[in-house]
């Protein structure tokens, strides 16, 4: 079938959304993801004039590399299926797009330092765990990432999460959340192997999949004040109660601090520093355009992240009336009670009736209508 995105139509496969094999795979419902990263490219390019060269290092129908390539990005296409390398071939060409599409695994195209790329994008099926390593060890300026192992990641599937990010990932009602700390946490150890700092610049999860663009920085000291950036969450599934603390060793006691006798979840070492950056996230806004199908829904996402209050963790309003056993008020109604009291209050794009605030639970309580 055609499909058209922003300014490139290209050809792909009927999809039997059975993941046949020789099938090469496409998503619609990753249009906005789509739609995104070229915008972000753009905002990526205004603020690094000199950055020119991006690998689609998992390229399927080549739909994202040709997209990055029509927009003037100088695009290399990556492949280990014959079949997706024909295609996106056929794609680039139809589109006159300039650009390469190598049939390669592709980490041995990212651990080859000769073929060292200004941007990094990941978009393989499931975790990108695999490829983090040759990624951050030669990519030199923007790593983009997309990740569709949800249930690893949010703790969800707890063995698989931690087998694939080698931390404590813990299913808690802000699971998308602890899904986007727990990627950015095994991204930030991965670059600092490599003496790279990273810095999230726009992080969204969305549906089934996070997202997220990491600006990097090539020094020791960026990668040492990345992993400054990691430490846990202690989480009490009974009130709801958590608090975060930056630190390699988890050190807090069992016990809830305000139910006698529940436990605690520990969570990390996961990311607590910025996951976007609100210049960045109104620049990419900015490079959205009339072509983009999904225009609208990636402005709303991006004027929620940019007015979003970036720091862990997020509450759900109804989760909390839920366990008080009222009835939930409006959200602008509870935002304004929160900053009433004198409190920060913002929604977040984690759904509409999640939160972030520097309240805690008790606090919360204490002003909510
Ligand atoms: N980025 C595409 C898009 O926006 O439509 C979708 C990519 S699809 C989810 C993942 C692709 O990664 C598949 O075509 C698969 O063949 C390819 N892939 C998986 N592991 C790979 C590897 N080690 N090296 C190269 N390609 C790989």
């Amino acid at each position: 079938m055609e499909v058209t995105e922003g300014a490139v139509t290209i050809d792909v496969p009927e999809q039997s959304g059975e993941g046949v094999e020789g099938e090469v795979f496409f998503n619609t419902e990753q249009e906005l993801n789509r739609d995104l990263t070229v915008a972000a490219l753009r905002a990526y390019r205004e603020r690094e004039p000199r950055a020119e060269t991006y690998l689609d290092a998992t390229c399927a129908s080549g739909i994202r590399g040709v997209r990055a390539a029509a927009d003037g990005w100088d695009a290399t296409l990556v492949d280990r299926d014959p079949a997706a390398v024909a295609l996106a071939r056929e794609n680039l060409a139809r589109n006159d797009a300039a650009g390469d599409v190598l049939h390669d695994d592709a980490n041995a195209v990212l651990w080859d330092p000769e073929d060292a790329y200004d941007v990094v994008d990941l978009d393989p099926f499931g975790t990108p765990a695999p490829f983090l390593d040759a990624t951050f060890a030669n990519a030199r300026d923007l790593v983009c990432v997309t990740a569709t192992d949800t249930a690893p990641l949010c703790g969800a599937h707890f063995a698989s999460g931690v087998r694939k990010y080698q931390t404590t990932p813990r299913n808690t009602e802000y699971h998308a959340e602890m899904g986007v700390r727990v990627l950015l946490s095994a991204m930030a150890r991965s670059a600092a192997r490599f003496d790279v700092g990273v810095a999230p610049l726009l992080t969204h999860a969305t549906r089934h999949y996070v997202r997220t663009y990491v600006d990097l920085t090539h020094s020791a000291s960026a990668a040492n004040d990345a992993v400054d950036a990691l430490g846990h969450v202690y989480h009490c599934p009974e009130c709801l109660w958590r608090e975060h603390e930056r630190g390699l060793r988890a050190d807090r006691p069992d016990a809830c601090p305000h139910c006698d006798g529940t436990n605690l979840l520990t969570a990390g070492p996961i990311w607590l520093g910025a996951t976007h950056d609100d210049a960045f996230c109104e620049a990419t806004r900015r490079h959205l355009d009339d072509d983009m199908g999904t225009r609208e829904r990636a402005a709303d996402l991006l004027d929620t992240l940019s007015g979003e209050l970036d720091r862990p963790t997020h509450y759900d309003q109804h989760k909390l009336y839920g366990r008080w056993s009222e009835p939930a008020v409006g959200m602008d109604e509870f935002l304004a009670a929160l900053r009433d009291a004198g409190h920060d209050a913002s929604r977040t794009h984690y759904g509409g009736t999640t939160f972030e605030t520097d309240a805690s639970v008790g606090e919360i309580r204490d002003v909510a209508p």
